[in-house]
């Protein structure tokens, strides 16, 4: 009668013992590449979450925009080299390294008004 902890279908640990068992068995025959392989995949799956997550990170950092509107003042957030439209006052902006600025329409022509005292 076998030791109890080798039964196939016992219990996890088990379990675990037989794939290390293979795998000790495949490393003696030279198929050490093939557990390798397997270790390096299940590597690659448990990380590709965390590296995923600081990429992202990372990028709405990078792109993430909180400035406030140009024409009323309003706070508000966007991303950079997107276009978005300010909640208070409506108008369109865009969002600039240096901030949000105004998307006029074609053909419109910008004008500042200045005041001119005529004695
Ligand atoms: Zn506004």
């Amino acid at each position: 009668m076998p030791p109890r902890f080798i039964a196939p279908n016992n219990s996890g640990l088990g379990c675990g013992l037989i794939l290390l068992g293979l795998a000790l068995l495949l490393g003696a025959v030279g198929l050490g590449w093939v557990v390798n392989g397997i270790l390096l995949f299940f590597l690659f799956l448990s990380l590709a979450p965390v590296l995923l997550v600081f990429l992202l990170r990372w990028w709405v950092g990078r792109n993430l925009l909180a400035a406030p509107c140009p024409v009323c003042g309003y706070e508000l957030s966007g991303l950079r080299g997107q276009e978005t439209v300010c909640p208070s006052c409506g108008d369109a902006l865009a969002g600039t390294e240096r901030g949000f600025e105004r998307v006029a329409p074609p053909g419109a022509i910008e004008v500042k008004a200045v005041e001119i005292n005529q004695p």
